[in-house]
This record gives structure tokens, sequence and C-alpha cells, in this order.
């Protein structure tokens, strides 16, 4: 017989550890304990260890499948009573689409919260009322859309890619091309209910117990799990025009992308992105998008160059398309971009909004998907561009949540989206990537750039100081008021648990 490696040894001595210590609890009058064993699993631990990142692989002793918000407060609170007789600690999981293993809980308890998505999404529309839907914090929000639809409505800010949890981006901030419009998905709450680090079932809002609202918002997990979340809706359009141009010059095109999110009729969605010597770049569009000026585009020469193609969406319902169209017309005519490169198509809501979900599935179908992808997503501050800034993100994003952002009032958020596929040098690029982003980071330490992280990784507390700045004492405060064993996404590295 084949002896198990340690490491699985080691896994069986936690779990037995860990049931143990729930039977310590379990007595006749303790049905809620026992119910809780039920709900454990030991089969899952290896994917519960895993994430997106595809770097960290830290399994926990088990996988916890709550059946409603109630099972998560009796589990948090079971484990900070046994206080420092337990080593454990609790990571939230949404899909595990971290980077560095922030919904990982090492040797503790993963609690899967898409076990709390049959839970119902409920739409809220009354007459007169800004209308909002109630939601598991499990849920992902491609059903949250499918499911608002069905009332003509939809929530206003989003992710480029919707399979995401609810409550997972809104421990991060959840930023897309509609930030500039609406703030970011942390701006665009009703209320939450929150389990807290001391087992506490709370709802919250910008009135009731104001201060965790905004702790959780953005919060890392660190102050309280999401179990529901109250989500703002607008009317949902039918149809989306989606335009691509592209730029030689990145002057013109972050102070196009400026005007347009500074003007008062504009896109409904803006981003931009940098493509390097990507030769053949009209064939991979051309399923897809169409030249408005086929001749004069396929004329254009794109190899070996580096462009920066703006992306911009314009929603319309089919009766009012003529109305759009012209508005579309409007903007395009101020802005300059190589004249020859607009390609357009339209495509319904749905569509637009799922668009990665399409790459995504063709890169799994490939094995491209489940790869380490070493990530660096930063908020850079723009110092030259301060005109608008009162009128755009200084307006829309809320300090007091706990999302970081930088000083100043304008900035980008500019993402460095590596993979490194096995079959494509693995390693090596691995070590390339991370070593660019490294390299990245002290350039903007030299050069005195205060960027901020947007996803943040650091290893240890001086770092995550430097993170938060003047806000770190409001992060220490809050984790004490909120988990103050530090039982809550350990997988982040702010906090250790304390025995
Ligand atoms: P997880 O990775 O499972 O969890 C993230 C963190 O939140 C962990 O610390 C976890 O413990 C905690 N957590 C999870 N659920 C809860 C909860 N209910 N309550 C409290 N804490 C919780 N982000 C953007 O802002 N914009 C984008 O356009 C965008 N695009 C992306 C595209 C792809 C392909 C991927 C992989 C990620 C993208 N992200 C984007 C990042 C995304 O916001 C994060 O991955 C985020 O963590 C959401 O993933 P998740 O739901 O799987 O959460």
């Amino acid at each position: 017989m084949k002896t198990p490696p340690p490491f699985f040894s080691l896994l069986k001595l936690a779990t037995a550890l860990l049931l143990g210590s729930l039977a310590m609890h379990t007595t006749d009058s303790d049905d809620v304990t026992f119910s809780l064993r039920d709900s454990l699993t030991f089969h899952d631990l290896l994917d519960a260890g895993r994430d997106f990142g595809h770097r960290y692989r830290l399994p926990p002793a088990a996988v916890f499948h709550p059946k409603s918000p109630s099972d998560v407060a009796a589990a948090v609170g079971h484990i900070f009573r046994m206080g420092r007789r337990s080593e454990l600690t609790v990571a939230a999981r949404g899909r595990g689409h971290s980077l560095h293993g922030q919904a990982q809980a090492p040797g503790g308890i993963v609690i899967q919260m898409g076990s709390l998505k049959s839970t119902l999404t409920r739409v809220h529309a009354g007459a007169g009322k800004v209308p909002y839907a109630d939601v598991a914090g499990g849920e992902l929000w491609i059903n949250l859309l499918r499911e608002t639809l069905k009332h003509g409505l939809a929530p206003r800010s989003w992710t480029d890619y919707l399979h995401l949890t609810v409550g997972g981006t809104l421990s991060n901030a959840g930023v897309s091309g509609q930030a500039f419009r609406h703030g970011p998905q942390i701006s665009n709450v009703r209320q939450l209910e929150v389990v807290t680090g001391r087992g506490e079932l709370l709802n919250c809002s910008e009135k009731e117990n104001p201060d965790l609202f905004h702790a959780a918002l953005g919060g890392l997990g660190q102050f309280g799990i999401i179990t529901r979340a109250q989500i703002v809706l607008e009317p949902a359009p039918k149809m989306v025009r989606w335009i691509r141009v592209l730029y030689e010059d990145f002057a013109a095109f972050t102070e196009d992308q400026e005007m347009l999110i500074s003007a008062e009729k504009t896109f409904d969605y803006v981003e931009g992105f940098v493509m390097v010597n990507r030769t053949g770049i009209l064939n991979n569009w051309r399923s897809s998008f169409y030249p408005q000026d086929p001749l004069r585009a396929a004329q254009f020469d794109y190899d070996g160059k580096t462009l920066f193609c703006l992306e911009m969406a314009k929603n319309f319902n089919p009766t009012a398309a003529q109305l759009a169209h012209q508005e579309v017309e409007e903007l395009l005519s101020r802005l300059r971009h190589v004249r020859s490169t607009v390609f357009q198509t339209e495509v319904t809501y749905v569509e637009f909004l799922d668009r990665v979900h399409a790459s995504a599935e063709k890169l799994r179908s490939k094995g491209l998907w489940e790869v380490p992808h070493p990530w660096l997503n930063l908020f850079v501050p723009a110092s030259r561009i301060v005109d608008f800034a009162g009128e755009v993100f200084g307006k829309i994003w809320d300090n007091r949540t706990s999302a970081v952002i930088p000083d100043e009032e304008i900035f980008y958020l500019v993402g460095f989206l590596h993979s490194a596929p096995p079959a494509d040098g693995g390693a090596g690029n691995l070590r390339r990537a991370l070593a660019q982003n490294e390299r990245i980071l002290s350039f903007c330490r030299s050069a005195g750039i205060k960027a901020k992280q947007y996803l943040p990784h650091y290893t240890i507390s001086s770092e995550w100081m430097t993170h938060f700045g003047l806000r770190w004492e409001t992060v220490v405060r809050r984790k004490m008021a909120y988990d103050p064993m530090a039982i809550l996404a350990p997988g982040q590295r702010i906090f250790q648990k304390g025995l």
C-alpha cells in the first residue's frame, strides 16, 4: 500500500481537530452546531484552496456550505466564542477569482458563498422609488442581470466580467467603463446584510450601522461576510452600439478619454486599452466589428506599432435608435483618433455586458484559463488632468468606504493582465511577468508616483500600512470593532489571528 504524502496526513489531522471542536459543542440542546456539522465537506479541500491567480494553493481544513445567513453567523460565532483555544480562521469564497489566495483560509474553514445563492433575488420597483434588487452575497452578477431584466431593470455599475459574485466584487470595489458615470459597484448599494467576525448578523446602510456599511464596502472581507446586498437598479436598455477607435498618439488618447468622461452628453461606457505590436488586429475584430471605412481601415499599417484603443458604448432602445446614432456620430466627430480606424457593431445589452465570458470560454476550451495569472492592477494618479476632477471621480468615489485610491481626485485604473500558460514557456513567463510587475511598482516608488494597487497583494503589515496611509487607523479600529479575533479573510494577509 502506498503511504499518503505528509501533506495529506496534515490535512486529516486538521480535519479531526475541527470535527472534534465542533463535536465538543454538539449536545442535545445544541442543534445549531449539529446542523452545521452536516454542512461541512472534506472532499473539496484542494478546490477551495485554489484561485484564478493559480499561484497560491493553501487548502482549508473544511469547506462549509451554509443554507442560510444564520448558518454563516452560527459558524463564525462558534469560532469567535472558542477564542484563543482555536486557530481556525474563515474565508468567504465567492468564485475564487482572486489572484493571490485572498479567498483561502489555510487550515481553516472556507465558506462557499454560492450555497446561499438559491435564496431568491427579489426586485423592488415601487412607483416613484429608486428600484433595487435584494440578492444573496454568493450570487453571480450575470444571474442578477438575468433576474432584473425580467422586470426591465438592471444594475448601473459593472465589472468587465460578470461571472464574479456580488459579495466578492463589493469586497473590492467593482470597476468597469460605467464607473465614471455611476461610481464603482460599491457606490450603488442600498443596504447590506453582514455577518461580523463576532458572529452577529446585522443589516447596515447609510442610516443603520453606517460604519459597518462603509467598512464592508471595499473591505477585502476584513470586517464581515456579506450575506445579502440591495443593489440599486435603473431601466435596462435593449441594445448597445459598441465602438472601438485607434490612436497612435498617447496624449490625444488620454485627453479624449477625459473629455468624454467629463462631457454632459456622452457615452454610457468608456474604457481604453493598449495594444503592443499586435499584427493582424483587423482580422481579429472582423468577426464582430465592422470598419466604418473598410478600404482605408485595410490600408492602415498596424504592424509593429503600439496602438491605443478607445472603447465606447452607447445604450439605446430600438424606438430611439436614430437619436442614439446621431449622438454617437457627434461624439465621434470630436475625437482625435486615426480617422480610418472606426470599428462598430450593435449587440444586445446582455451580449455587451457579458462580452468577456465568450473569450473566457474559448480560453477554457483550449486549457488556457486555469493557468497562472500574475495580474497587476494599479490606480495611477493623473496629476496633470485636474480641470474636471470635481465633476468626475471626486464626486462619485465615496471616501467613507474601505476601498483605497490615490490622494489625487483623478486617476486611471491600469491593468496588466498577464497569463502564463505552461505550454507557452510556463515558469519562465511567470517569472518575467512578476519581474515586470515589480519593475513597474519600483518605478512608481522611485518616480514618486503615488499609485495604489487595486485587488492589492502585500505580505507584510508595513506594506499594508503604506497602502492604507492615513486610513490605517480607521482600518485597525474597524477590525477591533467587527473582527477582534482576526477570524475573517486571512488570505489577505493584513491581520493574523493571535493565539
Ligand atoms: P473571491 O475571489 O472568492 O473573494 C475575494 C475576496 O473577498 C476574498 O478575500 C474573500 O474572502 C472575500 N469575499 C468573497 N465573498 C465575500 C462576501 N460575500 N463577503 C465578504 N467577503 C467576501 N474586478 C473589477 O473590479 N473589475 C473588473 O472588470 C474585473 N474583471 C475581472 C475579470 C476576471 C476574468 C477576473 C478573474 C477578475 C476580475 N475582477 C474584476 C476582479 C474581481 O473583482 C475579483 O476577482 C473579486 O475577488 C471577485 O471574485 P470572486 O467573486 O470570485 O471573489
